[in-house]
């Protein structure tokens, strides 16, 4: 471990820049917990799939949300994601639910109920760890606005296509990187133009282009910047590395 990271780093950008697997080895090495908010809104996307609900249905989305039984773990170890008790993780990263993600990620009614109990999620390990990773399209925008590093994680279509593409195989779903690459647009599309919070840099993250650079280099850049705005306990600069 790197250090003990105090206060909240917040981890935006568009899918395939390795948000999540970055965001999560991050908090690891860094003796923080972990929060995929994204998970939360694929969370109810199946619960809305599930109850027959038409995700265009604003009322009717919002009902299934104010309904579901959303269980998320906040340890980088050991992520758990379960609807009413049941282990979803595999079930809310296929085809069907990352289609009709951005729809219902857009409901305003839905984003405010997700966006309080991540907030009471991150207060919760705050007093109990003392750091948390956070990643999302809106965390240091609107989730951890006062967040101490807000870090955008950007990356070519192409590069984005083709991880998400291997992402999928990996998986055992079917997938071609110009299939990965016209959803990944149509989801970034979405999510960039939606009226609420939409996928945005807050003005005050740094950039950060993951094209050129695999998990480990990201990970180093980032715990240097973690590092200089001194929010590594005890932590001299060589340990970052
Ligand atoms: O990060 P991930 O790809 O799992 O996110 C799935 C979807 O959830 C995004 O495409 C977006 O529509 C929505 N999302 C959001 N706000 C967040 C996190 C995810 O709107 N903070």
């Amino acid at each position: 471990m790197a250090g003990a990271l105090r206060g909240v780093v917040a981890m935006d950008g568009p899918s395939g820049t390795g948000k999540s697997t970055v965001s999560r080895k991050l908090a690891a090495k860094l003796g923080a917990g972990y929060l995929d908010t994204g998970a939360m809104y694929r969370m109810v996307t199946l619960a809305v799939l599930r109850a027959g609900v038409d995700p265009a249905d604003a009322p009717a989305v919002l009902a299934v949300a104010e309904k579901a039984e959303l269980g998320i773990g906040t340890s980088p170890d050991e992520t758990t994601v379960t609807l009413a008790g049941e282990d979803v993780a595999a079930e809310i990263r296929g085809t069907d639910v990352t289609t009709a993600v951005s729809p219902v990620s857009a409901v305003p009614a839905v984003r405010e109920l997700l966006v309080a109990r991540q907030r009471d999620l991150i207060a919760e390990v705050l007093g109990r760890v003392g750091g948390i990773v956070v990643e999302g399209r809106d965390i240091g925008t609107v989730v951890a606005p006062d967040a101490e590093l807000k870090v955008f994680l950007t990356a070519s279509a192409e590069v984005r296509a083709a991880r998400r593409s291997a992402q999928d195989s990996a998986a055992g779903r079917q997938s071609t990187v110009d299939g990965a690459k016209a959803a990944v647009e149509r989801r970034d599309r979405l999510d960039s133009t939606r009226a609420t919070s939409p996928l945005r840099a807050a003005d005050d993250a740094v950039e950060v282009d993951t094209s050129q650079l695999n998990i480990d280099q990201v990970i180093v850049a980032l715990a240097e910047l973690a590092l200089h705005r001194g929010l590594l306990e005890d932590c001299p600069a060589e340990a970052a590395r």
